[in-house]
């Protein structure tokens, strides 16, 4: 029989993208494995039974996510630089009895927006893998030689989980299996990485994010307004920042820590379970049954969408006839020479 991993309960949270990787290797085989749509939670049946025949697995933050990945490769340099102080007791691991090299788990909660989707490099002494995040990147169409831009949701790297088998032979064991991961604030990180590779944390990455992945559309915003639709707030709601964290009213589940972000002041809502944001229109759309959460608000769904409204809130466009002919009886009501002048124009 073959010993097989099981995801520690630390990180059995929903902003955890995990990824099966064949038995006592480092890569994963999956295509776009990078992609967090061809990833699986920390529950799926599919995860469970790859692990239950002894494979293993691969993980990184999910969008939205406040964890860090932090890949220490030389544990002395990474010391010096004050690394051991800075992670503490947190969550780690290595496949090596003299943890010369380990993986130390983070949270940290004021990551800039532009290091999401990357990773930070200091070579030989540590990589730190961001949460995945909406990064732009330039590529010329192999046709006609022109540079082209895409936008793709995507995380930078991965690293493989504890409980897996190293290509030494060994288990990635963690430090203290009852260790929580610990919350570090970005400028803590920087003094650290400053001492290894000076104001790299300060510089923008090859890649950089771009805002607005799950921002809505003008359809949708026009939607918004016109029928007031507001967000809905997570269950067991807590303040994290800007966002408010808790629990996802339409998943039912009682999933660990708060599986869903919403942001008010961007009029985001965000599930981490799915992967996905929507804006007032998305969350009013999955109340209505119309979608599920984890699904695409598509041009269908909004036609449906502005179809129910309309018939649930007729006096909303009665309204907007009346204003309509009000603007029309107005612009004919002003003096001889004012109309000229609009004729004019
Ligand atoms: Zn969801």
């Amino acid at each position: 029989m073959t010993e097989s991993a099981n995801i520690p309960t630390q990180l059995q949270r929903d902003d955890i993208c995990f990824i099966p990787i064949p038995r006592g290797e480092k890569g994963p085989k999956i295509p776009e494995w990078n992609k967090p749509g061809n990833t699986q939670k920390w529950d799926s049946s599919k995860l469970e039974a790859h692990l239950k025949s002894g494979g293993n697995y691969g993980m990184y933050p999910a969008m939205g996510s406040d964890l860090l990945f932090i890949d220490i490769d030389n544990a002395d340099e990474f010391s010096h630089a004050g690394g051991t102080d800075l992670v503490g007791e947190t969550y780690q691991y290595s496949a090596w009895p003299d943890k010369h090299k380990y993986r130390a788990i983070v949270e940290c909660p004021d990551i800039p927006q532009y290091w999401r989707g990357s990773k930070a490099v200091f070579p030989e002494v540590l990589e730190i893998f961001f949460p995945v995040g909406l990064v732009s990147t330039e590529a010329r169409d192999p046709n006609n030689g022109v540079m082209k831009s895409t936008q793709i949701v995507k995380a930078a790297g991965q690293v493989v989980g504890p409980g897996s088998l190293h290509p030494n032979g060994n288990i990635y064991q963690p430090f203290n299996e009852k260790a929580g991961i610990l919350a570090i604030a970005w400028e803590e990180l920087k003094e650290v990485t400053d001492k290894l590779g000076d104001g790299k944390l300060d510089k923008m990455p090859q890649y950089f994010p771009v805002q607005g992945d799950y921002l809505p559309g003008p359809g949708r915003q026009l939607l918004r307004v016109r029928y007031n639709l507001s967000l809905v707030m997570p269950d067991n709601p807590y303040p994290r920042g800007n966002e408010i964290r808790g629990a996802n009213p339409f998943h039912g589940s009682t999933s660990k820590g708060g599986n869903t972000s919403v942001n008010p002041h961007k009029g985001v809502f965000y599930c981490f379970r799915c992967n996905k944001g929507y804006d007032a229109a998305g969350v009013d759309a999955i109340r209505r049954g119309l979608i599920e959460c984890g699904d695409d608000y598509t041009a269908d769904v909004f036609q449906k969408h502005v179809a129910e409204l309309e018939h649930d809130f007729p006096k909303v466009r009665i309204a907007e006839v009346e204003l309509f002919k009000a603007k029309k009886r107005a612009l004919n009501d002003v003096t001889p020479g004012r109309k000229l002048w609009n004729q004019k124009r």
